[in-house]
């Protein structure tokens, strides 16, 4: 069985965890870089993008997430930390070629469930302070979802991120299984 690492700092963990336990994964809560050892793929939950990326300089996550060399899912705020920019001063890991929109539905929508499609399937996406994708800047970067005409999901290598939030969803599994067939097990 995969092992999927969970970056325990923020966000909703639990749910995270449950639904690697869904997709017949064990799940790894990861506190310090040491925990990183032995995974197969790691999960960047969402939250507040800056907080996690301040605690990941201090933990000393950032270089060592750079060259771990396994596929990784971001969510929402994982998906802004895993971006090469968005326009604010905060601590990146910039695996990913698009600058992104943080907060781009506005206090209007802070919060909204929409049926959206992914990777050819329908799934119901949880948007909180929700980003999209800004400006994509190489060919490598291939879109796997989309709201209306704003970009919720890319993949690029063997990095897969969401804006939204599989964990929060019931049918939220579609993505853990998507993640799973294209990244995980394609290793
Ligand atoms: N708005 C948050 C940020 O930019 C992300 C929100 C979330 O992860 N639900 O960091």
């Amino acid at each position: 069985m995969k092992i999927i690492g969970i970056l325990g700092i923020q966000g909703d963990i639990e749910e995270h965890e449950d639904a690697v336990k869904k997709i017949n994964c064990i799940p790894k809560r990861i506190r310090t870089v040491d925990d990183l050892e032995g995974i197969d793929a790691l999960i960047i939950p969402g939250g507040e993008s800056t907080t996690i990326g301040k605690l990941m300089v201090s933990y000393g996550f950032i270089d060592k997430i750079r060259n771990l060399k396994i596929p990784i899912l971001g969510t929402c705020a994982g998906m802004v930390l895993l971006s090469k920019g968005t326009g604010k001063e905060q601590p990146l890991l910039e695996m990913l070629n698009v600058t992104i929109k943080r907060n781009a539905y506005g206090s209007q929508k802070d919060s909204f469930e929409k049926e959206i499609d992914l990777g050819g399937k329908k799934i119901n996406a949880v948007f909180i302070r929700a980003p999209q994708v800004g400006e994509i800047l190489s060919k490598d970067v291939e879109i796997i979802s989309k709201d209306d005409e704003n970009i919720v999901g890319i993949k690029e290598g063997n990095i897969m991120a969401i804006s939204f939030h599989p964990e929060l969803s019931d049918d939220g599994v579609i993505a853990y299984e998507y993640f799973l067939k294209n990244f995980v097990e394609k290793r």
